[in-house]
């Protein structure tokens, strides 16, 4: 059993930083003293109920690899259904895209209690929410329709590809390539490891966030474009159409984060794989610095609260 300390959280939110006050602005008026009371009873009673249960099960029995599907213990599916009937996947997103407008440091404190509970099975919304973010910021409005808003609703996860077998630190090595087509999409071609969330059978729908070069690019970290890489292609009206050609190509096994499902991916090996252009050509390291920033405060904040839970 772990508890989470409200006190401390409370002396953070309120005495350290000044987050009540923030109701006084019109984009958080939501969020007077009483109502993040509440916004932080709902994430410990949900965390508690739903996420700390299988977090020992989880880490002893991570996922598995089984006819080309991940296999996991079905309680991380249950739990993050719980979490989308709370609205915590659009937590910190605009009213108009079905979010709740939450203040980032009362978002942060919630992390940090669902971390407690169970740092694994939250980086799943975890890495959607950025992936979200990457979208909302430098996103097309048909990209903003057809993919923001069901991450937005819990509906389609997210994950970041930038490593390759070859290319970690040093992602201006990456192979991974984007044929321009005729109707303005592109066809990808590569191979991507170590990706977070990287397949799961709990979401509608996952949107990979891609980096590839597009032939005839300046070389190095100057020729790297973004991409939305949908598991499944979404149609105009929204609807889930055929799969496209990312496969799953195995499980990666680690030390810590074990229940959080670690892909290799295959980009067009087993089929055309159908990716969208991010913002401009050549800039997508810059988009996606945004997202690896959250993700690096969310890693540390992650194990702050590793070391909270004890
Ligand atoms: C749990 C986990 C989850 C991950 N999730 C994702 C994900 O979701 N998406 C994704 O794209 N990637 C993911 N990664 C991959 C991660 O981003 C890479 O591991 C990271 O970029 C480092 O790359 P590498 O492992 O190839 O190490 P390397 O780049 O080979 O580095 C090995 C060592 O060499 C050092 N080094 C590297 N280059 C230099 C240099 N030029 N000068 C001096 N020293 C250097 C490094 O500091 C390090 O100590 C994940 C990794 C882990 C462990």
């Amino acid at each position: 059993m772990i508890s989470v300390d409200r006190a401390d959280i409370s002396f953070q939110l309120f005495d350290a930083l000044p987050t009540a006050s923030l109701s006084a602005l019109p984009r958080f008026a939501d969020y007077d003293r009483a109502a993040i009371d509440g916004v932080l009873d709902m994430a410990e009673r949900v965390a508690m109920d739903h996420f700390l249960p299988h977090a020992a099960d989880l880490d002893l029995n991570e996922p598995k690899f089984v006819d080309g599907k991940v296999v996991m213990d079905e309680r991380v599916g249950a739990a993050l259904a719980a979490y989308r009937e709370a609205g915590f996947f659009g937590a910190g997103f605009d009213h108009e895209l079905g979010g709740t407008q939450m203040p980032e440091t009362v978002r942060s404190a919630v992390g940090f209690i669902f971390s407690m509970a169970n740092i694994a099975t939250v980086a799943y919304p975890f890495l959607t929410t950025a992936a979200a973010n990457l979208i909302d910021a430098f996103g097309s409005p048909e990209q903003k329709a057809r993919f923001l808003k069901p991450m937005v609703e819990g509906r389609f996860f997210g994950t970041m590809c930038l490593s390759e077998p070859q290319a970690g630190s040093s992602l201006a090595d990456i192979t991974t390539r984007a044929e321009p087509q005729e109707d303005g999409s592109y066809l990808l071609t590569g191979r991507k490891m170590w990706i977070s969330g990287g397949d799961q059978e709990i979401s509608e729908n996952i949107v990979h966030m891609v980096l590839a070069k597009i032939p005839g690019s300046p070389p190095g970290v100057k020729g790297i474009s973004l991409f939305i890489v949908p598991k499944f292609i979404v149609e105009e009206d929204g609807s889930i159409g055929p799969r496209n050609g990312v496969a799953l190509a195995g499980l990666n096994h680690k030390m810590g984060y074990r229940g959080t499902a670690n892909a290799a991916l295959n980009f067009g090996e087993d089929g055309p794989c159908r990716g969208y252009l991010v913002g401009d050509p050549d800039k997508g390291l810059t988009y996606m610095f945004q997202m690896m920033n959250e993700a690096r405060i969310g890693v540390g904040l992650g194990a702050a609260a590793l070391g909270a839970a004890g």
